[in-house]
């Protein structure tokens, strides 16, 4: 009914993974924001989910498919500290296969407390909810890999935080949530079986080009096909990597990169206190808990790198069945990362800048228009912009860049017009601005006013549309005394 073909492929993992658990009703649902194109991809009946029907579903008290959901359990390293966490405010309501036949999570998030809560209310508030609507939408826009967000339902029943807030729920869409910690439970557990199912799982669901052939399972360890999962872990390394590239050259701020937060499938997961940079600085922060700063903008690959170490220090154990080549094994594997990332960033930001093929020196001048924005306090976004309107921050040293970088592009065959196609192609008009983004949710949290939303979201929908005139959301923050602060599972 209403369009949902919903299937329960991780059921079918060991039941160390899941348990079985209904989402708590709540009183007066209704839906807030309604992802329609999503819903249409989907395959769902859209028209008629948009309305109360939609409200009953996505707020988990009809549930399309009512027994079967499910809270995920996984692990996590949190700020470096090893926990065992699981779903804990979270639940699968199934797996929708799509009329192209792909296969998505849907995920209620603030549905209600399960086993893995730690004392939790499982519950979210609006504001938070809405906020990851947002950006994670944004994401999409921008290309880069992420989960997506279907609906914000909003419920009678007030959250407590500080304050009471408005207590809302948001259908999450993913590849999968399967992540880094959901390994790392498997391996905490020293359960062989149960890691191997979980392996084979990851390599039929992402990575179905990964032979698995069928003795390996029958027989165990030591006659595994080491091979596939060692290409799982090339795998994994290759998509982070692709991935983290694409934050650095938009400025996205993940700011919770724990383990937990970080996905086999390769899709950004988990917008809690993320946020896109505005001047560039490589420490910016705005994660109000993230005190060391580990989480900063440029720690981003570094870390990316260290959680990509967790995750092949689960695999050991499938990777050979004496531990020392097994770990050389993974080691050579994670030894790679560091140059696939910096292929991808440097390649990147040469398409920002509207070259097309490669010079020894394009690092340096690359580094050295960094050095610039960060001494000058540029906006990271905005200097593109006018480096392709032909206009020039003018701060010291900025004229003599623009220069060398102008002779830069004549090295190459393509014609002016290329280069700025080129760079239109690669530089967002639009990123969602923290000042612009307080705003609208100011807006609808406080005045139940979704106009100023609405508007933003039309303009984050077409970031590379450079024609119209995108005033005010091009526009960086006015200049303020109070740092811009994010909050983690509010
Ligand atoms: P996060 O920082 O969002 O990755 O969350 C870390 C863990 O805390 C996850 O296991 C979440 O499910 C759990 N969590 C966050 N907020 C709540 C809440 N209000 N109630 C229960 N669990 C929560
Ligand atoms: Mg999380």
């Amino acid at each position: 009914m209403y369009g949902f073909d919903l299937k329960n492929s991780y059921t079918l993992l060991p039941d160390i993974f899941y348990t079985h658990i209904q989402p708590t009703p709540v009183s007066s649902p209704k839906i807030v924001v309604f992802n329609r194109p999503l819903s249409q991809a989907l395959g769902l009946n859209t028209d008629e989910l948009e309305g109360s029907i939609g409200a009953e579903i996505f707020s988990g008290n009809k549930p399309p498919e009512e027994l079967k959901t499910i809270a995920q359990a996984y692990a996590g390293h949190q700020f470096g500290y090893f926990t065992i966490l699981g779903d804990g405010r979270a639940l699968l309501l199934g797996e929708q296969i799509t009329p192209h036949g792909n296969r998505f999570d849907l995920q209620l998030k603030g549905s209600g407390p399960t086993p893995y809560s730690r004392g939790g209310d499982g519950r979210a508030a609006l504001g938070p909810m809405l906020r990851e609507y947002i950006i994670s939408e944004a994401m999409f826009a921008l290309g880069i890999p992420t989960t997506r967000s279907l609906a914000v339902v909003v419920t009678a029943d007030p959250v407590f935080r500080e304050t009471p807030l408005t207590g809302a729920i948001l259908t999450r869409v993913a590849a999968s949530h399967l992540r880094v910690g959901t390994f790392q439970f498997a391996a905490q557990k020293g359960d062989i079986t149960a890691l191997q199912a979980l392996a084979d799982y990851a390599i039929s669901r992402h990575f179905p080009h990964i032979e698995l052939s069928e003795s390996d399972r029958e027989h165990g360890i030591d006659t595994v096909n080491t091979q596939a999962y060692l290409m799982l872990l090339r795998e994994v390394i290759q998509r982070q990597a692709s991935l983290i590239s694409k934050w650095q050259l938009v400025g996205f701020i993940h700011g919770v990169m724990n383990t937990d937060n970080m996905t086999i499938s390769g899709e950004t997961i988990d917008y809690g206190p993320c946020a896109f940079m505005d001047t560039y600085h490589p420490q910016t922060v705005f994660s109000s808990i993230d005190r060391q700063g580990r989480y900063a903008y440029g720690n981003q690959p570094t870390i990316g790198g260290w959680n990509l170490s967790r995750f092949a220090e689960t695999l050991v154990p499938l990777l050979h069945s004496e531990q020392p080549i097994a770990i050389k094994m993974a080691q050579e594997e994670l030894n790679k990362y560091t140059g696939l990332y910096h292929q991808h960033w440097l390649q990147g930001m040469r398409s920002k800048l509207g070259l097309f093929n490669q010079d020894p020196e394009d690092e340096t001048m690359i580094k050295d228009l960094l050095h610039l924005m960060e001494d000058h306090q540029l906006d990271f976004t905005n200097t593109f912009i006018q480096l392709m309107n032909e206009t020039c921050p003018d701060v010291d040293g900025f004229h003599d860049w623009r220069q060398r970088w102008q002779q830069r592009t004549q090295k190459q065959p393509q014609l002016k017009g290329e280069v700025l196609s080129l760079m239109k192609q690669s530089n967002p008009a639009v990123i969602p601005r923290n000042h612009q983004v307080e705003a609208a949710l100011g807006s609808a949290v406080n005045q139940s006013d979704l106009a100023p939303l609405h508007a933003l979201m039309e303009a984050l929908a077409t970031p590379y549309d450079h024609s119209s005139n995108k005033e005010p959301y091009t526009a960086p923050p006015p200049p303020s005394n109070v740092p811009y602060r994010t909050y983690c599972g509010t």
